[in-house]
């Protein structure tokens, strides 16, 4: 596929460039440090290039495929008549981590498996995801013991590189390579000195991460961990916020409510957490999961054994933020450390 360039001070021309799609990229909310991915124009200050150094947004891109609450349809009382969101708008996401990418593949296997979701589907069909490598990877990031890296371009249709005032912008899939056709009066070709600068920052950056776990034999050993200490150890400080589920990329649960104001309704789905101690009672009232302690293993379980058994893949990409924003630092690979202590324990008494 194609190397292309850019000059920084030409990103609100690419933006407008692609008239035909709406364009999302992580912007730095008005109030405080948030960076989410927002609606964008060429008007909009984005959280890429120019100095803006980041690691990644605090609030993953999924919300793009899979809204924090979105209205599944609306209805009338009384009319008969129903209507549903047109999803049919193509969408570029600008700027997206490899890691939130290789997100989008892992959650692909649940609004796929035995019910295909058209909202989910359709959104994940029409957008493009345009990569940014990452040049300072957070402290707690562990990408690469999850297949993935700070430059992986496997789940990408582009990755552009920062290279200071100017982009590098390397197409992957056909998808991309229509993208760079929409902007061919903005790209130039690259050169030989900054694809070398582009695959030395990537060099570079996986050197800065720190933090790993070796994943081998976790998903076979959890299941008989359920019993183990670890669990009360780990979960006595949680507070049951959700932080860690609702800003974790991969996480995907919700729940489906209906609406009514007078004779308007709506259904709509929104966003759940397996943290949460409603999220498993039962209308009788009886909670199958009532204690911190169950929910936690439930979680680390469910990325970690449950999710691989049913789909190959494990349900975490190792970007660190369950563990940036724990409000009690519980820390998912201390979790994972002494699951495979366990297990070597086990080994060595067999
Ligand atoms: S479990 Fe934690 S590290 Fe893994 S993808 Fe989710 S938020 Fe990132
Ligand atoms: S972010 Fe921390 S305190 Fe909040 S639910 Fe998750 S583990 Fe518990």
């Amino acid at each position: 596929m194609g190397e292309y360039k850019f000059s920084i001070e030409k990103l609100p021309e690419v933006v407008s460039g692609l008239k035909e799609y709406r364009v999302y990229a992580p912007v730095k909310e008005e109030e405080g440090e948030v960076v989410r991915y927002k609606l964008i124009d060429e008007n909009t200050r984005m959280s890429i290039g120019a100095g803006e150094e980041f690691s990644n947004s605090n609030v993953p891109p999924k919300e793009l495929m899979f809204p924090e609450t979105e209205t599944l349809f609306k209805f009338h009382l009384g009319e008969g008549r129903m209507e549903a969101p047109s999803l049919d708008d193509k969408r570029v996401v600008l700027g997206i981590r490899p890691c939130d990418a290789q997100a989008c593949s892992i959650v692909d296997n649940l609004f796929g498996w035995d019910f295909a979701d058209p909202y989910y589907q359709k959104r994940r069909e029409n957008t493009v995801l345009v990569g940014l490598a990452c040049s300072s990877p957070c402290s707690n990031c562990f990408c690469p013991s999850l297949g993935g890296g700070p430059a992986e371009e496997k789940y990408l249709d582009a990755i552009m590189f920062d290279l200071g005032d100017t982009l590098y912008l390397r197409t992957i899939t056909e998808k991309g390579e229509e993208l760079a056709g929409a902007l061919s009066g903005v790209l130039e070709s690259a050169t030989d000195a900054e694809k070398s600068a582009a695959e030395k920052q990537a060099g570079e950056a996986l050197e800065k991460i720190k933090r790993s776990v070796d994943t081998k034999g976790i998903p076979e050993k959890l299941p008989s961990l359920y019993d183990h200490p670890m669990w009360e150890q780990f979960s006595d400080r949680c507070l049951g916020c959700g932080i860690c589920t609702f800003l974790c990329p991969t996480c995907h649960c919700f729940d489906i409510q209906d609406e009514v104001e007078c004779f308007d309704a709506r259904r709509a789905r929104m966003w759940d957490s397996c943290m949460f101690s409603e999220y498993t009672v039962h209308a009788s009232g009886h909670n199958p999961r009532p204690t911190r302690k169950q929910r936690t293993r439930n979680r680390i379980s469910h990325k970690y054994s449950y999710f691989p058994e049913k789909f190959d893949v494990i349900a975490c990409v190792g970007c660190g933020r369950c563990i940036n924003y724990c409000p009690v630092n519980i820390d998912i690979l201390d979790i994972l450390e002494k699951t495979k202590e366990a297990r070597a324990k086990e080994e060595k008494t067999a």
